[in-house]
């Protein structure tokens, strides 16, 4: 057989509980899908605001698809850049105050484009990044030139260790990147204190150096993948740059989760961006998210500024704590729309998951490497489209369900 690793592969996966496959979603109204003939409530979707099925935004889509048609047929470069995706790019740059942003098909490649445009092979730059950071990070750093160190996850003290360690004459050539909101734990990246550490750092290099020229010049930049924060954090719902934390240089927000629609984006410096759109394989060569998707998300940004389905989630995510913590049961620390319970098994993580989906309950389990080792959970993440009952209806399930799988617990 040819390429027989591929079998081999598979069957590994397979015999550890690891085997990864894909369910049909055959509808999706509200907070319900179906899946098989069967209806299920869903705390698997990362349509935090329910704003996929907003009438407002599907009208915008809608108008989208009649003035312009179903694809932008053509790379941003050639001629698939509308005037829609440059409206977007300017709501972008208002709402996170920056001078310049540019639009990805996906998270996946913006991530990936942004470490390849920081780190070119003649130029290998050093990141230092949250050991909790998404896939698409840590491979576009593995795939680019650059040089990458891990922090412990949320570990300033350790982080300080990295930033310390740069070598003073590359720290112009040094990012340092966290994520908003983390997508697997849903705590927080700690922004403010990186900041500090950066300007600490760049700061003591520069007095211990006189002959550097100018400070910017010699300053890791701070990086945020806002993915699960971007519509769920912040003052008007914009993430991580919405609330005055300053030296934020770079961020990655994508519109596959709370806005509703898909594709990503990258908001920084003009010179950042005008570089990507140059270099970026990523963008240069790819066909351009559609000018309709780009109209939706103009609209999505609007609703998510007025905030009443923000208000909703943050009024569900509290709610689901507070039974939570009414039935005893432990959750990982957040605040966020993404909600662990740690189960500490891969096998223990699926059976739950699949006695509840015989309760009608959509709750995937995620298991490891997507997760460290003994840390196999059910990841919850709740909506603005949750009514209470199906908060109260989850909170019933879990606590009735947990004592047969959990490890955790009966070891406690
Ligand atoms: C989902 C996600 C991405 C990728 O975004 P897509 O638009 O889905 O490709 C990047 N970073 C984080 C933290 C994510 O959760």
């Amino acid at each position: 057989m040819s390429f027989r690793h591929l079998a081999v592969d598979l069957e590994k996966r397979r015999s550890a509980h690891l085997l990864r496959q894909r369910t049909t979603v055959s509808a999706s109204q509200g907070a319900l899908i179906n899946v098989n003939n069967k209806y299920y409530l869903n705390f698997a979707s990362n349509d935090y605001l329910g704003l996929s099925q907003d009438i407002r935004v599907l009208q915008s889509y809608a108008d989208g698809l009649s003035e312009f048609g179903a694809s932008s047929s053509a790379s941003s470069v050639v001629s698939g850049y509308s005037i829609e995706h440059e409206k977007l790019e300017s709501a972008l740059c208002t709402a996170l105050n920056k001078p310049a942003a540019m639009l990805f098909s996906s998270g996946f490649a913006a991530n990936h484009a942004l470490c390849h445009a920081l780190s070119p092979e003649n130029l290998p730059a050093h990141i230092v990044c949250d050991k909790y950071m998404h896939a698409s990070f840590i491979q576009g750093a593995v795939d680019s030139s650059a040089i990458l160190k891990r922090f412990k996850h949320n570990d300033m003290a350790h982080a300080q260790r990295c930033i310390e360690n740069l070598p003073p004459d590359l720290l112009g050539n040094s990012l340092v990147a966290t994520e908003g909101v983390f997508s697997m734990d849903g705590d927080c990246g700690k922004i403010a204190s990186l900041s500090e550490l950066i300007s600490h750092t760049a700061s003591a290099s520069l007095t211990a150096n006189t002959s550097t020229a100018n400070t910017s010049q010699q300053k890791p930049w701070l990086m945020i993948d806002d993915a699960h924060a971007f519509g769920v954090m912040g003052k008007n719902g914009f993430g991580s740059l919405d609330t005055p934390i300053d030296n934020i240089d770079v961020l990655m927000g994508t519109f596959g989760k709370a806005v509703g629609t898909s594709g990503a984006f990258i908001v920084g410096s003009k010179t950042l961006i005008d570089y990507m759109v140059n270099n970026a394989k990523h963008y240069v060569y790819s066909t351009a998210i559609s000018a309709a998707i780009a109209k939706a998300t103009s609209q999505a940004l609007v609703l998510i500024k007025e905030g009443k389905e923000r208000e909703s989630l943050h009024n569900n995510i509290r709610l689901f704590k507070h039974l939570c913590e009414a039935r005893g049961l432990t959750l990982m620390a957040s605040e966020s729309a993404i909600q662990g319970l740690v189960l500490g098994s891969p096998d223990a993580a699926i059976k739950m998951s699949e006695r509840l989906a015989d309760l009608g309950l959509w709750v995937p389990a995620i298991r490891t490497p997507t997760v460290p080792k003994n840390t196999d959970r059910l990841r919850i993440t709740l909506s603005a489209l949750h009514q209470n009952k199906d908060i109260e209806a989850l909170v019933d399930a879990l606590s009735m369900t947990i004592p047969a799988y959990s490890q955790t617990l009966t070891q406690a």
